[in-house]
């Protein structure tokens, strides 16, 4: 990748979480939407980052990000504020979880200024944020290539108006399989998505952790990519948002046209770099890979739904 290479812009939050799960927890695990997404996309594109952090924020973590490629000239440090902090516990099912804690703290006061540079991005994720926030963002910039948006079931039942607002510019939203119920009201899956698919994006991916993910592709067909069936899951946290990134990063890769076939590529990067997070805490196990380990999962994906074609008529 070089700078005539396509830009990936993400934003979204960057934080600090207390993850419990049934047999580990770790107190000050670095988690946020956009760092997950960021650490991911890495891999496959080059990415820009927008966010904004207290002054706890452990600098070997920025360290990280930009030890991956990613331009962090666009993440705020509030000195003496404090960053964003989520509690998460998961159930005995390692997919469930219950939030126990949400501090806003420096989110609070969040308004993203993009650096003029940024306002030209190729590629536009907006992770995880209030959607006030995501809209303010998408104002600033020159219309994208390609709009990416994922949200979660708080910003559904508390800012579902500023949500549906924004959801006007997206090309892909990215959602899980409660959330799509919860924006649409419909509980089957089928129906919930094209129910979202009307409040405005094209396309629509319906994330269903270890069963996979769903594309509501823009021409009415869908297509299922499937999770890799793994021994030991250690911690979800950010699978969402690392799927998210290789789905992204794959589509922002020089010479990828977004297009039907395209996106189902993608599904299958997200697919793989979402395996890769969920087997460590935080992002670690997002660290150090290359680009053969992650082919080398890819081939794994495909090597999972290749049957032979047959035929009873
Ligand atoms: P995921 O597991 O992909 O849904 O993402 C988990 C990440 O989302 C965690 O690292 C949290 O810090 C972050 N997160 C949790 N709640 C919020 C929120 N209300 N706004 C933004 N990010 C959040």
């Amino acid at each position: 990748m070089n700078s005539q290479s396509p830009q990936l812009l993400v934003v979204g939050s960057v934080a600090i979480d207390w993850i419990i799960t049934p047999r580990a927890e770790r107190k000050e695990s670095v988690g946020g939407s956009a760092t997950f997404f960021a650490m991911a996309a890495s891999y496959l594109a080059q990415v820009r980052l927008v966010g904004v952090v207290g002054g706890d924020f452990p600098p070997a973590a920025v360290a990280d990000l930009r030890a991956a490629g990613v331009d962090t000239s666009g993440l705020e440090v509030v000195e003496d504020g404090k960053t964003f902090r989520w509690k998460g516990q998961y159930h005995d099912n390692m997919n469930d979880r219950t939030t126990l804690e949400t501090h806003l703290n420096c989110f609070e006061h969040f308004a993203p200024k993009l650096p003029p540079a940024y306002r030209e991005s190729d590629y536009l994720f907006l992770a995880n944020i209030q959607p006030r926030l995501q809209e303010r963002v998408f104002e600033q910039m020159k219309p994208p290539r390609l709009v990416g948006l994922d949200t979660m079931n708080l910003w559904i039942s508390i800012a579902n108006d500023d949500l549906r607002s924004v959801l006007k510019h997206v090309d892909v939203l990215t959602l899980n399989d409660e959330e799509a119920r919860q924006l649409s009201g419909e509980h089957n899956l089928v129906k919930a998505a094209r129910a979202v698919q009307k409040l405005g994006p094209k396309n629509l991916v319906i994330k269903r952790g270890e069963s996979g993910a769903l594309l509501f592709d823009h021409d009415g067909s869908i297509f299922s990519a499937p999770a890799l069936p793994l021994e030991e899951v250690v911690d979800p946290t950010g699978a969402g948002d690392s799927f998210a990134g290789g789905f992204m990063g794959y589509l922002a890769r020089p010479g990828v046209e977004p297009n039907g076939a395209s996106l189902r590529t993608a599904m299958i990067y997200g697919s793989v770099m979402a395996s890769f997070c969920v087997e460590g805490f935080s992002y670690d196990r997002l660290v150090g890979l290359d680009a053969a380990t992650i082919q080398r999962r890819f081939e794994a994906f495909s090597a999972l739904t290749n049957f032979e074609r047959a035929s009873l008529v």
